[in-house]
């Protein structure tokens, strides 16, 4: 297939690529650089297969025809859509439709990247796909929650108007190599801290929780779903659930740090608890993830290690 990826240069996207060239397909890689970053790209350089676009997916773009189109551009990390909340919005809704237009053209597969936010601070625990969230349509968190609800609104249309074949991964808190190390999410600011051996900021009191998958957990549960026949949200995520403070401690261990933790405010809207009911792509994908967080978190060390040292060189400079 010749594949379009939208946020290719991304944590995410950029291992999907990697993943659907090792798979034998041709990819073109659409990206605006906002958050994402070249170097991710870097391993695929020299692929005759692979195209790199730099293009914002908010002004109609015609890459050719395509077969597949994961659309996976927009700003992720509660820091990142908090700068660019107008840029958020603006891929949620006009970027995803124009990518749905480029769907409907050329007769191609379509599966949206949407997020375990749309279930916003739940109230059901853990989330089913079923559970219509709890979201503040207002508050700070809103210009992603809603842009995303918004671009999952606009996919299921596409394909019940339009009938474009369409597929909604719901991703919960994944982790690994690429993460941007300045993105101020959990595991890149912990990481970070312990291996300069600085406190671990730990929001609050450290009690709510998220469950963090393996970036290779991910990819393969994305990968299993845009192979399956199924319209409506899946959950992809690692239903292990754990605290912040466990979080902390599980990277101190695997850091071998001694960096103590310092708490400091809650953000606002800050979810209390985030846990995938992953029945649906057991049953419908035969897909679980098997990487458990120490393990995930050894795999995810020598990249941050080496982000963090290229970070203190380029300060030096
Ligand atoms: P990321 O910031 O690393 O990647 C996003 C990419 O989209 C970047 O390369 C950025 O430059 C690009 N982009 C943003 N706006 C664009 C535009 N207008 N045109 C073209 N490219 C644009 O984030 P990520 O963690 O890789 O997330 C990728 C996708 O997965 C996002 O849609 C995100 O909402 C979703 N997601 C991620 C997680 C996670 O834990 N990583 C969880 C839930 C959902
Ligand atoms: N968090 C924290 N310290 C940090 C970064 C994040 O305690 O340095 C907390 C944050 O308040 C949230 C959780 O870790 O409760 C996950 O935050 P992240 O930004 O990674 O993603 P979210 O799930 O909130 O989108």
């Amino acid at each position: 297939m010749r594949v379009l990826v939208t946020g290719g240069a991304g944590f995410l996207g950029s291992h999907l690529c990697d993943a659907l060239i090792a798979d034998g397909h041709s990819v073109v890689c659409a990206d605006n650089l906002l958050t994402g970053r070249m170097d991710n790209l870097a391993p695929l350089a020299n692929e005759p297969r692979f195209e790199f676009l730099h293009q914002d997916i908010c002004v109609p773009f015609d890459p050719g025809k395509i077969d597949y189109i994961f659309d996976f551009a927009s700003p992720a990390s509660p820091v990142d859509y908090l700068r660019h909340g107008i840029e958020t919005l603006q891929v949620g809704s006009v970027g995803t439709m124009n990518c749905l237009d480029l769907a409907r053209k050329y007769h191609a597969k379509f599966l949206m990247a949407s997020t375990s936010e749309c279930y916003g601070d739940p109230l059901e625990h853990p989330q089913r796909e079923s559970y219509w969230g709890h979201v503040n349509p207002v508050g700070p968190r809103s210009v992603y929650d809603e842009a995303k609800r918004f671009a999952e609104a606009a996919t299921m249309a596409y394909h019940r108007y339009h009938h474009v074949d369409t597929r909604i991964v719901r991703i919960f808190n994944t982790y690994g190599p690429r993460l941007q190390i300045n993105d101020g999410r959990v595991i890149s600011n912990f990481m970070k801290q312990a291996l300069r051996g600085e406190p671990l900021t730990v929001y609050g009191d450290g009690l709510q929780t998220r469950s963090l998958c393996y970036v290779s957990d991910e990819i393969t549960g994305i990968l299993a779903l845009s192979r399956a026949n199924d319209h409506w949200p899946t959950n992809i995520g690692n239903p292990a659930e754990f605290t912040i403070l466990e979080c902390a401690q599980a990277v101190l261990k695997v850091s071998g740090s001694t960096s103590t933790v310092k708490f400091e405010p809650l953000p606002q809207d800050d979810p209390k608890q985030r846990c995938p009911d992953i029945t649906k792509a057991r049953t419908l994908l035969g897909w679980e993830p098997k990487i458990e967080l120490l393990a995930g978190l050894r795999l995810s060390l020598e990249y941050f290690r080496s982000a963090v040292e290229s970070q203190a060189v380029r300060a030096q400079k």
